[in-house]
């Protein structure tokens, strides 16, 4: 894995060095996939390009350095925890609603010697009361619909700050359809930017919804209003 990582790395123009500390995740990650539902993807070549290239892809687009950002719904640490190894200076929260899956984060991190990544078992529309409007960039990816996910992730945001929708070429409907929650929720679509992962045909594309204004205190509203009755 830690030569396609060095490869795919240098084609994204982002440096190497972190590829050995990348491989040792993977191991760690299929390793624990015997024994819990870490992911679907479990053939090395395909966990280096479809889980840590194309979460590193995101350091080719936006500008990390020094940025504190939450990964909401980052499972096993998708596209968080690649962001932090390859950029050092990114601040990270990474936020899942199952605790074994946070509790193997933990495990990553300690083996890796990441001991200020912050890794935290909440619900995002929960961790928000307490932490509103406090994060540079929010992050997510294969969590829920735009629609949906944009009243989980935008409260998180500053003011001024970004959030980062990983979603498919495909998902033009999906952004049409929760245009009216993003500006709701303070935030206006900026752009879109589709990019391949390298050694791979495979297309896959941010959504960058900036926040404008502080979302309203009413907001997020607790899950199961959120899904009934989506923004
Ligand atoms: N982002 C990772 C990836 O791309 O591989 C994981 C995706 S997984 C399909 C979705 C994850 O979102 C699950 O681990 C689930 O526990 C988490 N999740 C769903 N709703 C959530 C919420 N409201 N707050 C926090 N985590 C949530």
């Amino acid at each position: 894995m830690k030569s396609l990582l060095e490869s795919g790395l240098a084609a994204l123009g982002l440096p190497t060095e972190a590829a050995p500390a990348l491989a040792r995740y993977g191991e760690l990650l299929l390793e624990k996939n015997q024994v819990m539902n870490l992911t679907a993807i479990t053939d090395p070549a395909d966990v280096a390009a479809l889980h840590f290239l194309d979460s590193a892809a995101l350091l080719t687009l936006a500008d990390f350095r020094g940025k504190s950002v939450i990964d909401v719904g980052t499972g096993a640490g998708f596209p968080g925890l690649p962001l932090r190894i390859v950029e050092p200076s990114i601040r990270l929260t990474l936020l899942d609603a199952q605790n074994k899956r946070v509790e193997f984060l933990r495990e990553v991190c300690a083996d890796l010697g990441l001991s200020d990544v912050a890794c935290v078992h909440a619900r995002a529309e929960e961790f928000t009361a307490d932490h509103r409007e406090t994060f540079d960039f929010v992050t997510s990816r294969a969590v829920a619909h735009l629609r949906v996910l944009a009243e989980l992730c935008l409260p998180l945001v500053r003011v001024g700050g970004t959030f980062l929708a990983m979603k498919s070429v495909d998902s033009g409907a999906e952004l049409e359809e929760a245009r009216r929650a993003i500006e709701l929720l303070g935030g206006g679509v900026e752009k879109t930017l589709d990019y391949q992962i390298p050694g791979t045909e495979v297309l896959h594309r941010v959504i960058f919804i900036k926040k404008f204004e502080k979302t309203e205190k009413k907001y997020p509203r607790t899950f199961a209003k959120i899904k009934k009755h989506p923004l």
